[in-house]
């Protein structure tokens, strides 16, 4: 209900908000019309002009009445008392004093003494997060910490309070951005080379540790691939030398012109065992055919994994090497690239002429598709790339 505003209390009222009068904190309202906005009585903004404020016993009443809260003086949200805020930074200590475990809100609450409802709402509201949300970040930071300084991941992972390594495998790729195996090698120092050539793609990046090729990205910017693969190698030492391992080049270069139908060049890559599987299977794709992502789970043994299939190929490090791009949806639409679609599109369709031309099949009108029941041309329209 709207304050009954005879013109003495609307005195009282209106002299507690130009005086940010403290007393009033929790009882009084005011809304402006001319903004649409309420605030408590403290608020720093400017006063408004008196014939412009409605005053409101709650913060609920001037939203019924159809103002939005301000952004400075946040008249929405509880007011806190000191003493609370105070429990809420003990509540944060306890936590961060916990190393080998997440504490329950429970164990929380009787160390701050506080309600567990209570607590969860002003934590929430004083620190962004909640109890649990802010002990889990802690806990996946600590880990980063000790896998990047070369820790043993089954000592990192207790220590961290992650109790098994089950646990971590699930929970903490999601964190780490990959699994804690691949995001300690990350962090060794490995020394790369690379090399970046113009195509008819646009550019060509190919990367090269002592063991092989890590990384093969197609882009419009030759810096842009430059910016991926630091990003990718963050603590490794990275050198730019167009002149090394230049007949690797050469190769790549041959099969995006349809000048070469096999590669067989050293790999030197990194992912999980499950990724490495699908890599391995796309290696077998022979050129100018196609697989679906459905065929390649099949492949694998592992019939119910398509998606999981569909993002090991949006993760495949080594474009063309790895042909990620002779996979398509079960529509034969093409589904997803990572380096375009529309560099998918110009790769098969070049594989096709090659294999027409080997073929000897003499194309007057120069009109692909060539049918083929083993690999239908993909459907140049599909833009759709949910899949990878
Ligand atoms: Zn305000």
């Amino acid at each position: 209900m709207q304050l009954q505003q005879t013109p003495v209390l609307e005195d009282t009222l209106w002299e507690a908000v130009l005086n940010r009068n403290s007393a009033f904190e929790g009882k009084l309202f005011y809304g402006v019309r001319s903004t649409g906005i309420y605030c408590r009585p403290i608020c720093p903004s400017r006063r408004p002009n008196r014939n412009q404020v409605r005053f409101f016993q709650s913060a609920q009443e001037a939203e019924i009445a159809g103002f939005r809260p301000c952004k400075r003086c946040q008249p929405q949200s509880e007011i806190v008392s000191n003493a609370a805020k105070a429990k809420v930074l003990a509540a944060c200590r306890y936590i961060e004093a916990q190393i080998d475990h997440i504490p329950t809100l429970l164990e929380l609450c009787s160390h701050v003494r506080m309600s567990p409802s209570y607590l969860q709402r002003i934590f929430k509201q004083i620190i962004g997060v909640s109890p649990f949300q802010y002990a889990d970040a802690l806990r996946s930071q600590r880990l980063k910490q000790r896998l990047q300084e070369g820790e043993e991941i089954a000592h990192a992972l207790y220590d961290t309070g992650y109790g098994s390594s089950s646990q971590l495998y699930e929970k903490a790729p999601k964190q780490l951005g990959m699994t804690p195996k691949t995001y300690q090698q990350a962090g060794k120092a490995i020394n790369i080379v690379y090399a970046i050539a113009p195509c008819p793609l646009g550019y060509l990046l190919v990367a090269t540790t002592e063991k092989g090729i890590c990384a093969v990205k197609l882009g419009d910017k030759a810096n842009k691939l430059e910016h991926i693969l630091n990003q990718e190698f963050h603590q490794a030492q990275i050198m730019r030398d167009d002149h090394t391992h230049k007949e690797w080049i050469q190769a790549i270069l041959n099969l995006i012109a349809g000048d070469e139908t096999h590669l067989d060049l050293p790999l030197d890559v990194r992912g999980t065992a499950f990724q490495k599987q699908v890599w391995q299977a796309l290696q077998k794709i022979p050129y100018s055919e196609t697989r679906t992502y459905t065929d390649i789970a099949r492949d694998i043994a592992k019939p119910l994994a398509v998606r999981a299939v569909g993002n090991a190929c949006g993760a495949n490090p080594t474009a063309l090497i790895v042909p990620c791009h002779r996979v398509l949806r079960n529509d034969g639409s093409l589904g997803g690239y990572r380096w375009g679609i529309e560099r998918k599109q110009k790769l098969l369709i070049q594989e096709l002429k090659r294999t027409a031309r080997d073929l000897k099949i003499t194309d007057q009108n120069n009109s692909f598709p060539v049918p083929s029941p083993q690999s239908p041309l993909p459907n140049p329209f599909s833009k759709d790339d949910s899949n990878t």
